[in-house]
């Protein structure tokens, strides 16, 4: 965790100075800026967490993912990042698991089995229809 102080002011002026905490140094708004602009700093403020179903690991802690893999082409952008545990990242990258970004912060994915599960801000929904008992039984 990070924490920087800068006056709205500084904000404004070309060469404006900000501090960051612990280590207590100067660093440029300029920095903070970019800093802030980062897409792996877009994705964590977006998602919060790691974006799996029913995963509950901080973003901060997480590793940034690349949806579409970037040797397939996949940007470095917050549209193409999400934030995923270590373990969710592996199994995403070695296994059958899979998933797609719906629009920024929703998430849909498929499981080796094939069920199909919505991940969101509001957490996690099972869209995989439950089987029926047969009549009788
Ligand atoms: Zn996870």
């Amino acid at each position: 965790m990070l924490h920087v102080h800068l006056s709205e002011r500084a904000l404004g002026e070309p060469h404006g100075i900000g501090r960051v905490e612990s280590p207590n140094i100067l660093v440029t708004a300029a920095q903070i800026a970019a800093w802030c602009g980062l897409p792996e700093t877009q994705v964590i403020l977006r998602d919060l967490g790691c974006v799996a179903p029913h995963c509950t690991k901080q973003a901060r802690r997480a590793d940034i993912d690349h949806i579409l893999q970037w040797i397939l082409g996949g940007s470095t952008g917050d549209l193409n990042l999400a934030p995923l545990c270590r373990k969710h990242h592996r199994a995403k990258t070695f296994s059958a698991w899979a998933y797609t970004m719906l629009q920024p912060g929703s998430y849909l994915w498929r499981s080796p089995m094939g069920h199909v599960y919505l991940r969101d801000g509001t957490g996690t929904r099972g869209l995989t229809p439950r089987p029926v008992d047969p009549p009788g039984g």
